[in-house]
Protein backbone atom coordinates (compact mmCIF):
# COMPACT_ATOMS: atom_id res chain seq x y z
CA UNK A 1 0.00 0.00 0.00
CA UNK A 2 1.39 3.52 -0.05
CA UNK A 3 -0.04 6.20 1.68
CA UNK A 4 0.13 9.68 0.97
CA UNK A 5 0.19 11.75 4.50
CA UNK A 6 -1.06 14.77 5.07
CA UNK A 7 0.81 17.77 5.18
CA UNK A 8 2.80 18.98 8.20
CA UNK A 9 2.55 15.39 9.69
CA UNK A 10 5.36 15.81 12.01
CA UNK A 11 8.50 13.91 11.72
CA UNK A 12 8.42 11.97 14.82
CA UNK A 13 4.84 10.53 13.58
CA UNK A 14 6.56 9.54 10.24
CA UNK A 15 9.07 7.99 11.76
CA UNK A 16 6.56 5.95 14.29
CA UNK A 17 4.77 4.61 11.92
CA UNK A 18 7.03 4.10 9.70
CA UNK A 19 8.67 2.19 11.97
CA UNK A 20 4.82 0.21 13.45
CA UNK A 21 3.96 -0.59 9.23
CA UNK A 22 7.60 -1.60 8.47
CA UNK A 23 6.90 1.06 5.78
CA UNK A 24 9.66 3.26 3.29
CA UNK A 25 9.32 6.84 3.79
CA UNK A 26 10.11 8.61 1.03
CA UNK A 27 9.86 12.54 0.03
CA UNK A 28 8.53 12.78 -3.43
CA UNK A 29 7.33 16.28 -5.52
CA UNK A 30 6.65 17.82 -1.71
CA UNK A 31 4.74 15.04 -0.69
CA UNK A 32 5.20 12.50 2.53
CA UNK A 33 4.61 9.24 1.29
CA UNK A 34 4.08 5.82 3.22
CA UNK A 35 4.95 2.21 1.13
CA UNK A 36 4.25 -1.36 2.93
CA UNK A 37 4.20 -4.74 1.27
CA UNK A 38 1.75 -4.92 -1.22
CA UNK A 39 -0.41 -7.32 1.59
CA UNK A 40 -0.97 -4.75 3.73
CA UNK A 41 -5.32 -3.42 2.55
CA UNK A 42 -6.46 -1.83 5.21
CA UNK A 43 -4.78 0.81 8.02
CA UNK A 44 -5.56 1.00 11.74
CA UNK A 45 -7.49 3.40 13.02
CA UNK A 46 -4.98 5.16 14.64
CA UNK A 47 -3.14 5.91 10.86
CA UNK A 48 -6.41 7.67 9.51
CA UNK A 49 -6.16 11.10 10.85
CA UNK A 50 -2.42 11.10 9.27
CA UNK A 51 -4.08 10.60 5.60
CA UNK A 52 -4.46 12.08 2.77
CA UNK A 53 -4.35 9.78 -0.30
CA UNK A 54 -3.85 5.81 -0.23
CA UNK A 55 -3.46 3.48 -2.81
CA UNK A 56 -3.99 -0.50 -3.09
CA UNK A 57 -2.38 -3.09 -5.44
CA UNK A 58 -2.77 -6.71 -6.24
CA UNK A 59 1.07 -6.97 -5.94
CA UNK A 60 4.39 -5.36 -5.07
CA UNK A 61 5.03 -3.47 -8.49
CA UNK A 62 3.33 -0.17 -6.37
CA UNK A 63 5.44 2.85 -7.01
CA UNK A 64 5.92 2.07 -10.67
CA UNK A 65 2.70 1.43 -11.17
CA UNK A 66 0.40 3.69 -13.12
CA UNK A 67 -2.17 2.57 -10.60
CA UNK A 68 -0.51 4.98 -8.34
CA UNK A 69 1.41 7.87 -10.68
CA UNK A 70 -0.86 7.68 -13.96
CA UNK A 71 1.66 9.76 -16.52
CA UNK A 72 5.38 8.20 -16.99
CA UNK A 73 8.03 9.80 -14.93
CA UNK A 74 10.17 12.65 -16.37
CA UNK A 75 13.71 12.14 -15.73
CA UNK A 76 15.66 14.72 -16.01
CA UNK A 77 19.38 14.38 -17.49
CA UNK A 78 20.43 17.76 -17.00
CA UNK A 79 19.35 21.19 -17.31
CA UNK A 80 17.11 21.39 -20.39
CA UNK A 81 17.04 17.43 -20.87
CA UNK A 82 14.92 15.06 -19.70
CA UNK A 83 12.86 12.18 -20.92
CA UNK A 84 9.24 11.62 -19.78
CA UNK A 85 6.84 13.15 -18.28
CA UNK A 86 5.83 15.29 -21.43
CA UNK A 87 8.87 15.54 -23.31
CA UNK A 88 8.39 13.55 -26.35
CA UNK A 89 12.16 12.92 -26.62
CA UNK A 90 14.07 9.72 -28.18
CA UNK A 91 17.59 9.43 -26.41
CA UNK A 92 19.59 7.75 -29.10
CA UNK A 93 22.58 6.26 -27.28
CA UNK A 94 25.55 5.01 -29.21
CA UNK A 95 28.75 4.09 -28.19
CA UNK A 96 30.79 1.11 -27.80
CA UNK A 97 30.40 -1.95 -25.93
CA UNK A 98 33.39 -1.44 -24.10
CA UNK A 99 35.46 1.55 -23.76
CA UNK A 100 39.27 0.01 -25.35
CA UNK A 101 41.48 3.02 -26.00
CA UNK A 102 41.43 6.92 -25.27
CA UNK A 103 41.53 6.93 -29.78
CA UNK A 104 38.26 4.50 -29.55
CA UNK A 105 35.96 6.32 -27.02
CA UNK A 106 37.33 9.55 -28.70
CA UNK A 107 36.20 8.51 -32.69
CA UNK A 108 32.85 7.56 -30.54
CA UNK A 109 32.49 11.31 -28.36
CA UNK A 110 33.22 12.60 -32.21
CA UNK A 111 30.51 10.95 -34.13
CA UNK A 112 27.96 11.53 -31.44
CA UNK A 113 29.26 15.24 -31.59
CA UNK A 114 28.42 15.53 -35.27
CA UNK A 115 25.23 14.01 -35.36
CA UNK A 116 24.12 16.32 -32.05
CA UNK A 117 23.30 13.14 -29.83
CA UNK A 118 23.18 13.69 -25.85
CA UNK A 119 24.59 10.84 -24.05
CA UNK A 120 27.35 8.36 -24.99
CA UNK A 121 27.39 4.99 -23.94
CA UNK A 122 30.97 2.67 -22.70
CA UNK A 123 31.14 -0.18 -20.02
CA UNK A 124 34.48 -0.29 -18.26
CA UNK A 125 32.93 -2.87 -15.98
CA UNK A 126 32.28 -5.90 -18.33
CA UNK A 127 30.45 -8.78 -17.15
CA UNK A 128 31.63 -11.49 -19.48
CA UNK A 129 30.14 -14.90 -19.49
CA UNK A 130 34.25 -16.20 -19.92
CA UNK A 131 36.41 -14.95 -17.21
CA UNK A 132 39.16 -15.33 -19.89
CA UNK A 133 37.20 -12.61 -21.87
CA UNK A 134 37.97 -9.00 -21.82
CA UNK A 135 36.91 -7.83 -18.48
CA UNK A 136 37.08 -4.31 -19.25
CA UNK A 137 39.38 -1.15 -18.69
CA UNK A 138 37.89 -0.75 -15.07
CA UNK A 139 38.40 2.99 -13.53
CA UNK A 140 40.90 3.68 -16.27
CA UNK A 141 38.10 3.28 -18.86
CA UNK A 142 35.55 5.87 -16.87
CA UNK A 143 38.50 8.37 -16.46
CA UNK A 144 38.32 8.31 -19.91
CA UNK A 145 34.60 8.56 -20.32
CA UNK A 146 35.05 11.68 -17.43
CA UNK A 147 38.00 13.25 -19.90
CA UNK A 148 35.38 13.16 -22.99
CA UNK A 149 32.43 14.38 -20.74
CA UNK A 150 34.99 17.12 -20.27
CA UNK A 151 35.88 17.83 -23.55
CA UNK A 152 32.77 16.74 -25.54
CA UNK A 153 29.87 17.65 -22.86
CA UNK A 154 28.02 14.57 -23.93
CA UNK A 155 26.59 12.74 -20.87
CA UNK A 156 27.85 9.16 -19.62
CA UNK A 157 26.26 5.87 -18.99
CA UNK A 158 28.19 3.21 -18.04
CA UNK A 159 27.80 -0.05 -16.27
CA UNK A 160 27.77 -1.46 -12.87
CA UNK A 161 29.16 -5.28 -12.84
CA UNK A 162 28.79 -5.55 -8.64
CA UNK A 163 28.45 -3.54 -5.81
CA UNK A 164 32.30 -3.24 -4.93
CA UNK A 165 32.71 -0.42 -7.59
CA UNK A 166 29.10 1.06 -7.50
CA UNK A 167 30.75 4.47 -5.96
CA UNK A 168 33.11 4.69 -8.67
CA UNK A 169 30.39 4.43 -11.76
CA UNK A 170 27.61 6.84 -9.54
CA UNK A 171 30.88 9.31 -9.63
CA UNK A 172 31.71 8.95 -13.22
CA UNK A 173 28.41 8.63 -15.08
CA UNK A 174 25.55 10.47 -15.35
CA UNK A 175 22.98 7.69 -16.53
CA UNK A 176 23.99 4.17 -13.98
CA UNK A 177 23.36 1.06 -15.95
CA UNK A 178 22.68 -1.61 -14.45
CA UNK A 179 23.36 -5.27 -16.71
CA UNK A 180 20.86 -7.86 -17.58
CA UNK A 181 22.90 -9.93 -14.77
CA UNK A 182 23.58 -7.74 -12.44
CA UNK A 183 19.72 -6.44 -11.82
CA UNK A 184 19.30 -8.74 -8.70
CA UNK A 185 22.24 -7.78 -6.92
CA UNK A 186 21.07 -5.80 -3.36
CA UNK A 187 24.13 -4.14 -3.14
CA UNK A 188 23.92 -2.29 -6.21
CA UNK A 189 20.22 -1.78 -6.13
CA UNK A 190 20.66 -0.06 -2.49
CA UNK A 191 23.14 1.78 -3.81
CA UNK A 192 21.49 3.55 -6.40
CA UNK A 193 18.23 4.15 -3.74
CA UNK A 194 20.77 6.53 -2.11
CA UNK A 195 21.77 8.82 -5.40
CA UNK A 196 19.64 11.06 -6.92
CA UNK A 197 21.26 9.92 -10.58
CA UNK A 198 18.85 8.16 -12.93
CA UNK A 199 19.43 4.59 -13.22
CA UNK A 200 18.87 2.00 -16.47
CA UNK A 201 18.38 -0.84 -15.27
CA UNK A 202 18.03 -3.55 -17.68
CA UNK A 203 15.96 -6.70 -17.48
CA UNK A 204 17.78 -10.26 -17.00
CA UNK A 205 17.37 -12.53 -19.68
CA UNK A 206 15.25 -15.09 -17.64
CA UNK A 207 13.67 -12.17 -16.02
CA UNK A 208 9.69 -11.91 -15.83
CA UNK A 209 8.38 -8.44 -16.26
CA UNK A 210 6.79 -8.79 -11.96
CA UNK A 211 10.48 -9.57 -11.43
CA UNK A 212 12.06 -6.67 -13.43
CA UNK A 213 9.65 -3.61 -12.30
CA UNK A 214 10.62 -5.09 -8.30
CA UNK A 215 13.95 -4.48 -9.40
CA UNK A 216 13.33 -1.03 -9.68
CA UNK A 217 10.82 -0.64 -6.69
CA UNK A 218 13.91 -1.35 -4.52
CA UNK A 219 15.28 1.84 -5.87
CA UNK A 220 12.05 3.72 -5.93
CA UNK A 221 11.08 2.94 -2.17
CA UNK A 222 14.54 3.59 -1.10
CA UNK A 223 14.47 7.12 -2.30
CA UNK A 224 15.34 7.47 -6.24
CA UNK A 225 12.38 8.22 -8.47
CA UNK A 226 14.63 8.17 -11.61
CA UNK A 227 14.10 4.99 -12.79
CA UNK A 228 14.39 3.41 -16.28
CA UNK A 229 14.03 0.50 -17.28
CA UNK A 230 15.61 -1.49 -20.64
CA UNK A 231 14.34 -3.94 -22.44
CA UNK A 232 17.32 -5.65 -24.12
CA UNK A 233 16.16 -8.71 -25.46
CA UNK A 234 15.03 -12.46 -23.06
CA UNK A 235 16.06 -16.10 -23.70
CA UNK A 236 13.35 -17.81 -25.65
CA UNK A 237 13.72 -21.21 -27.50
CA UNK A 238 15.16 -19.39 -30.74
CA UNK A 239 18.93 -19.52 -30.81
CA UNK A 240 19.50 -18.41 -34.52
CA UNK A 241 19.71 -14.85 -33.07
CA UNK A 242 21.61 -14.29 -29.66
CA UNK A 243 18.15 -13.01 -27.61
CA UNK A 244 14.93 -12.36 -28.36
CA UNK A 245 13.40 -8.65 -28.19
CA UNK A 246 10.16 -8.61 -26.12
CA UNK A 247 8.08 -5.58 -27.67
CA UNK A 248 4.63 -7.61 -26.29
CA UNK A 249 6.70 -6.53 -22.70
CA UNK A 250 7.59 -3.24 -23.39
CA UNK A 251 3.23 -2.63 -25.00
CA UNK A 252 2.98 -4.50 -21.22
CA UNK A 253 5.23 -1.71 -19.88
CA UNK A 254 3.87 1.13 -20.64
CA UNK A 255 0.40 0.15 -19.94
CA UNK A 256 1.32 -0.95 -16.67
CA UNK A 257 4.41 0.90 -15.19
CA UNK A 258 5.31 4.81 -14.79
CA UNK A 259 8.80 4.40 -15.51
CA UNK A 260 10.41 5.41 -19.21
CA UNK A 261 11.89 3.15 -21.21
CA UNK A 262 15.38 2.56 -23.13
CA UNK A 263 15.68 -0.45 -25.53
CA UNK A 264 18.35 -2.32 -26.72
CA UNK A 265 18.11 -4.01 -30.08
CA UNK A 266 21.91 -4.59 -30.44
CA UNK A 267 21.86 -7.01 -27.71
CA UNK A 268 18.84 -8.67 -28.37
CA UNK A 269 19.85 -9.16 -32.07
CA UNK A 270 23.15 -9.98 -31.36
CA UNK A 271 24.09 -9.43 -34.96
CA UNK A 272 24.34 -5.90 -36.69
CA UNK A 273 22.81 -7.31 -40.12
CA UNK A 274 19.55 -6.74 -37.83
CA UNK A 275 19.86 -4.09 -35.81
CA UNK A 276 18.59 -1.33 -37.48
CA UNK A 277 15.42 -3.02 -38.45
CA UNK A 278 15.00 -3.50 -35.10
CA UNK A 279 15.73 -0.26 -33.90
CA UNK A 280 13.34 1.34 -36.27
CA UNK A 281 10.54 -1.60 -34.79
CA UNK A 282 11.60 -0.03 -31.42
CA UNK A 283 11.13 3.77 -32.06
CA UNK A 284 7.66 2.98 -33.65
CA UNK A 285 7.06 1.75 -30.34
CA UNK A 286 7.84 5.34 -29.31
CA UNK A 287 9.73 5.13 -26.40
CA UNK A 288 12.22 7.11 -24.95
CA UNK A 289 15.55 6.06 -25.59
CA UNK A 290 17.27 3.82 -27.80
CA UNK A 291 21.15 2.16 -26.91
CA UNK A 292 23.44 1.25 -29.68
CA UNK A 293 26.41 -0.16 -29.74
CA UNK A 294 28.77 1.22 -31.96
CA UNK A 295 32.80 0.94 -32.88
CA UNK A 296 35.05 2.25 -35.31
CA UNK A 297 36.12 -1.34 -36.21
CA UNK A 298 33.67 -3.88 -34.82
CA UNK A 299 35.43 -6.91 -36.00
CA UNK A 300 38.52 -5.79 -33.74
CA UNK A 301 35.84 -4.93 -30.88
CA UNK A 302 37.20 -6.34 -28.09
CA UNK A 303 33.57 -7.66 -27.10
CA UNK A 304 30.00 -8.07 -28.91
CA UNK A 305 32.50 -7.69 -31.92
CA UNK A 306 29.07 -9.45 -34.16
CA UNK A 307 26.42 -6.84 -33.07
CA UNK A 308 28.57 -3.35 -33.47
CA UNK A 309 27.17 -1.18 -36.05
CA UNK A 310 30.33 0.73 -37.76
CA UNK A 311 30.40 4.51 -38.06
CA UNK A 312 28.52 4.67 -41.46
CA UNK A 313 26.19 2.32 -40.51
CA UNK A 314 25.28 4.44 -37.54
CA UNK A 315 25.10 7.18 -39.58
CA UNK A 316 22.57 5.59 -41.87
CA UNK A 317 20.38 5.15 -38.75
CA UNK A 318 20.59 8.08 -37.47
CA UNK A 319 19.20 9.73 -40.47
CA UNK A 320 16.37 6.22 -41.43
CA UNK A 321 15.01 7.06 -37.49
CA UNK A 322 14.40 10.84 -38.36
CA UNK A 323 11.59 10.70 -40.45
CA UNK A 324 9.83 7.85 -38.30
CA UNK A 325 10.45 10.38 -35.45
CA UNK A 326 8.88 13.11 -36.74
CA UNK A 327 5.75 10.99 -37.78
CA UNK A 328 5.31 10.07 -33.91
CA UNK A 329 6.08 13.50 -32.95
CA UNK A 330 9.63 12.67 -31.20
CA UNK A 331 13.09 14.17 -31.01
CA UNK A 332 16.22 12.35 -31.41
CA UNK A 333 18.57 13.60 -28.68
C1 LIG B 1 26.17 -4.05 -22.42
O1 LIG B 1 25.36 -3.09 -22.44
O2 LIG B 1 27.25 -4.03 -23.05
C2 LIG B 1 25.78 -5.29 -21.72
C3 LIG B 1 26.68 -6.14 -21.28
O3 LIG B 1 24.44 -5.43 -21.63
P1 LIG B 1 23.57 -6.54 -20.88
O4 LIG B 1 23.75 -6.30 -19.42
O5 LIG B 1 22.18 -6.24 -21.36
O6 LIG B 1 24.05 -7.89 -21.32
MN1 LIG C 1 27.74 -5.17 -25.10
Amino acid sequence: MIIELKKFTSKETIEHLASKYQAFHIFDENKDFLITSASVKELDKDLNKHVENQWVFATDMQLSSRNFRPTTREVTLKAGLSIGGKQKNTLLIGGPCSVESEEQIRSASELLNELNLSVLRGGCYKPRTSPYSFQGMELDGLQLLSKMKSEFGHLIISEVRDATHVAEIIEHTDIIQIGAKAMYDQGILRACAKTQKPVMIKRGFGTTLQEFTQAAEFILSGGNSNVILCERGIRTFETKTRFTLDLCGVAWLQEHTNLPIILDPSHAMGYAYGVPALTKACMAMSVEGLIIETHPNPTEAKSDASQQLDYDGFRNLYNDLQPLAECLGRKIR
